[in-house]
């Protein structure tokens, strides 16, 4: 996969790209990822890239042309004429799994990061094939988000991670929030760790973590629970650990 970022700063990308997982898989060639400075599409004396918006107002405004040359730039290098393109937007459709998982079928991805009040709106009109938000806050700039977005794409990537089942089990991955982990010590200051996973009795400890997993999610996450598909077992399993508590 190829993920060409568009961005004001690309410095802020550099201990992210070469470290952990996304560092290994771009090591590996699994994924390329290119930064464009949004600047050197400009074509005046001073580098302009922002101006005031028009009908007044606070902040200044990213103008169109750096930003639709950048992503011509690309789509000529590329030889195609269209490339899937995201802008970074706290105005997009909330990220998810689901969404991650779909751009991690693309073989390229174009991410654009605002900064300042943001981008002319033709960018998002006639630019951008998506608006995709990392969440219902503000940032300062898509940087942050478009690193979110290449994390939680990259990792899902054929290969990027050592064990496959990880991926599975995960949360968000199916649905629900993953069982709680724990590592050694058995008893750390007094604390055990739950013994039926020092019992090397395989499908108690999967039906355990089963059950917690279905727990965690009602407790925390009530939201995913409604939309999640229990099988029987799962809803055996509720009601087995709401007998054990009341
Ligand atoms: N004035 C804009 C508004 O109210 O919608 C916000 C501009 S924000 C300060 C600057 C840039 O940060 C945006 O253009 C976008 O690229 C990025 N950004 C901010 N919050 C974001 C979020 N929650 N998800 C994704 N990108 C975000």
């Amino acid at each position: 996969m190829r993920i060409d970022i568009l961005t004001l700063f690309p410095q802020m990308f550099d201990g992210f790209l070469s470290c952990s997982i996304i560092g290994r898989a771009r090591e590996r060639d699994i994924v390329d990822v290119r930064l464009h400075d949004i600047r050197a599409y400009t074509h005046d004396k001073h580098h302009i890239v922002d101006e005031y918006p028009y009908g007044g107002g606070a902040g200044m405004v990213l103008k169109p042309e750096p930003i639709f040359e950048a992503v011509e730039a690309v789509k000529e290098e590329l030889g195609l004429s269209s490339v899937p393109t995201v802008l970074l937007s706290p105005q997009g459709r909330l990220l998810n799994h689901e969404i991650a998982r779909q751009l991690a079928h693309c073989q390229h991805l174009i991410l654009i990061c605002g900064h300042y009040e943001g981008i002319d709106e033709r960018v998002a009109e006639h630019l951008a094939t998506d608006e995709i938000s990392i969440g219902d806050y503000l940032l300062s700039g898509g940087e942050v988000a478009a690193m979110v977005v290449v994390d939680c794409v990259v990792r899902l990537l054929p290969g990027v991670l050592g064990s496959e089942t990880s991926l599975v089990e995960d949360s968000h991955t199916y649905g629900l929030l993953e069982y709680p982990q724990y590592t050694r010590p058995a008893i750390y200051r007094g604390w055990s760790v739950p013994s039926v996973l020092l019992s090397g009795n395989h499908g108690e400890i999967a039906q355990w973590r089963r059950q917690q997993s279905l727990l965690r999610t009602i407790k925390r996450r009530p939201d995913l629970i409604e939309k999640a598909a229990l099988s029987d077992e799962d809803k055996r399993l509720l009601s087995e650990a709401f007998e054990i508590k009341s």
